[in-house]
């Protein structure tokens, strides 16, 4: 085990001087000025900074969730911060009618589509699964399907503006962590649907861009609540804008995939080399406080 931390800490830290040299940041906020954009899961967490920075460089946005009070809220504090026109569509994702019906009302508003943004996700507690196939059903809606089905909707508007598809998914859909099995099992749906249609686009020569957006842990209430109970040992929450930032310049440079914070990235590389000892590590880093699952 101790053998196993040294070579794969030498790698994070050869690898990390490497990207310090090689990395350049070719983001132009000119890219997003005037560009039209549907976004989701816009009401709180990483979706609320997402429609405040896309404001701030100057988009058109259509933004959704379900909270419409909140949804209005944000809008006014959008326009304030410079976006050019901004709409919202209150709909719940787990109603597979929906995703349709929001692109529609987004091209009905804005007339184009630059940006589709995957970001809404419903969560389940942190807790061992149950055995409620039911559950993983609803959530497979809400975090998989409902991606698709927006996407299905809105290509035909992203093949005409050489548009992107941005989806926003996290480190569970890379690595899995126990307690998280139906969300994982989205984004690891997420991760094969999206990396194989971004192939299929590209054979058919359509020039629309797929960003799969990799997430370590951000701190948003939600996460918050969710590891109240739990003693995620080594694993830090990230600031919010930031990652909201991170993943808008992703999608403006047509980045296949991006990770925040940029450690993730070293992970997932290194992830197959001893699958056992990184499970255990895993398991190790995961001591629940609380007798009872989802206390
Ligand atoms: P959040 O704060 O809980 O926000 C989730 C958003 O999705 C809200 O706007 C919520 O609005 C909307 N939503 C939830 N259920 C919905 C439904 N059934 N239909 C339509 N909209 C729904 O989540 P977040 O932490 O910002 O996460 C955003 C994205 O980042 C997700 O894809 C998540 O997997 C990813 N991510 C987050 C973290 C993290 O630590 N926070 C880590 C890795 C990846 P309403 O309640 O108003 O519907």
């Amino acid at each position: 085990m101790a053998g196993f931390k040294k070579i794969f800490f030498l790698t994070l830290t050869v690898s990390a001087g490497f990207l310090a040299i090689f990395w350049r940041d070719t983001f132009d906020s000119e890219l997003l000025s005037g560009s039209h954009v549907l976004l989701t899961g816009a009401s709180k967490g990483i979706g609320e900074q997402l429609a405040y920075h896309y404001a701030r460089f100057g988009a058109n946005l259509v933004i959704t969730a379900r909270n419409e009070a909140r949804l209005k809220q944000i809008e006014e504090k959008c326009l304030e911060l410079g976006a050019k026109k901004v709409y919202s569509y209150a709909a719940d994702m787990a109603d597979p009618r929906n995703p349709g019906m929001v692109v529609q009302f987004a091209l009905e508003k804005l007339g184009s589509l630059d940006f589709l943004v995957l970001n809404h996700v419903g969560y389940d507690p942190l807790m061992m699964w149950n055995g409620n196939a039911e559950n993983t059903n609803w959530l497979m809606q809400v975090n998989f399907l409902s991606y698709v089905q927006l996407t299905a909707a809105a290509l035909p508007a992203l093949t005409k503006s050489n548009g992107s598809i941005v989806v926003v998914s996290s480190l569970c859909g890379k690595i899995a962590i126990p307690y998280a099995a139906s969300y994982s099992a989205s984004k690891f749906a997420l991760d094969g649907f999206f990396s194989s249609l971004r192939q299929e686009l590209a054979l058919q020569g359509r020039d629309v861009s797929v960003t799969l957006c990799i997430l370590g842990m951000i701190d948003t209430d939600s996460t918050k609540e969710k590891v109240k109970n739990l003693d995620v040992g080594l694993v830090t929450a990230y600031p919010v804008p930031e990652s909201a930032l991170s993943i808008i310049k992703g999608g403006a440079v047509r980045a296949r995939e991006i990770y925040y914070p940029w450690w993730t990235t070293l992970l997932v590389s290194v992830r197959d080399w001893f699958p056992e000892m990184r499970e255990k590590i895993i398991r190790s880093s995961f001591q629940e406080k609380s007798q009872e699952d989802g206390d």
